[in-house]
């Protein structure tokens, strides 16, 4: 099957603590650089903790690495002056899209602090003060987000959130086509046009994903979980069987209609280019 470049194919960074991370992280993007994604994006510390490696790292992809760039941007836990000034830092450094979220604090932190509660007064917020300026990009759950009381009222918000003003979404990871078909479908009938781009996760390591998938709501199919664990600490096999796994997913979701594909890279470039050559995407 044949893809064309009218998808949209991105690439996501973590902000890394040591400089050897960092010249790591340069390193992958530059070698993705190379495979002329659409863009790169760069997560955000909830409450700010990440703030200045962020920006750092955003402006240096975006003018050095020369891949349009993505800040995300959180809003818990920081005031509407502090959000306004990084949008305004960006904003004059020519950064165009923007991922806006609400964010997650560490536990004992608490919900409530913060001016803007959940990501669509951010949305909101970056509308009123930047105009059309930022293409907005929002968090989309097919799995549904793990503190909504249900479906229903998940998919209620996610409405809420895209009419607040978004562009367009990027989702959860998920190993499974169907829920992500089954939230666009009902995305639509709710009137929302708003592009829904998935977003893939390699599977380089069990234990690490079984745990974070744990966390942020993501099932591992049983067949999948029961072949990982097998391999044992076999790791070229749990990569060779991860890629074919999540190869034959994205091919059907490009197939089904799902506009393009984001990838969490989590600062490595081989995991994701192994999907991105099993898939024939070329340069
Ligand atoms: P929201 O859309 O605000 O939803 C959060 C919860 O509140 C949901 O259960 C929703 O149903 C409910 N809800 C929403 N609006 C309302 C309302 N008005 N009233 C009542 N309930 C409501 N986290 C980071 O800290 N940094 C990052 O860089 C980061 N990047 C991410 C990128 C992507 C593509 C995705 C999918 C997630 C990312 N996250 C990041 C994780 C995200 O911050 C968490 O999942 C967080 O718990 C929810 O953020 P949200 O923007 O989806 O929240």
């Amino acid at each position: 099957m044949s893809h064309t470049r009218s998808h949209s194919f991105s690439f996501e960074f973590f902000p890394t603590k040591t400089d050897a991370g960092h010249e790591k992280l340069l390193a992958t993007a530059r070698c993705l650089a190379e495979y002329k994604p659409d863009f790169f994006s760069c997560t955000y510390g909830a409450g700010g903790s990440t703030r200045d490696r962020t920006l750092n790292t955003v402006l240096q992809l975006d003018g050095e690495v020369k891949v349009s760039t993505a800040p995300h941007l959180s809003c818990v836990g920081g005031s509407k002056q502090e959000l306004r000034e990084l949008l305004n830092l960006y904003k004059d450094a020519g950064i165009k899209r923007i991922v806006a979220l609400r964010g997650d604090l560490p536990s004992g932190m608490g919900m409530a602090s913060g001016e803007l509660r959940y990501a669509n007064e951010l949305v909101e917020f970056i509308r009123a003060e930047t105009g059309d300026h930022f293409h907005i990009e929002i968090a989309a759950y097919p799995e549904m987000h793990p503190q909504a009381r249900n479906f229903e009222d998940d998919l209620a918000n996610f409405v809420r959130k895209a009419k607040a003003g978004a562009d367009s979404a990027i989702t959860q990871y998920f190993f499974n086509a169907d829920c992500y078909f089954y939230f666009v479908e009902r995305v639509r009938k709710l009137g929302v046009e708003t592009p829904i781009v998935p977003g893939i996760m390699p599977i380089t390591n069990y234990s690490k994903l079984a745990r974070f998938s744990d966390a942020c709501g993501a099932e591992i199919p049983r067949w999948v979980r029961k072949q990982l664990e097998a391999y044992g600490d076999d790791m070229e096999s749990i990569q060779t069987f991860g890629a074919q796994v999540i190869t034959e997913m994205c091919e059907k979701l490009l197939a089904g209609g799902a506009p393009g594909l984001h990838f969490y890279t989590l600062n490595q470039a081989e995991p994701s280019l192994a999907i991105w050559d099993n898939l024939k995407l070329g340069r």
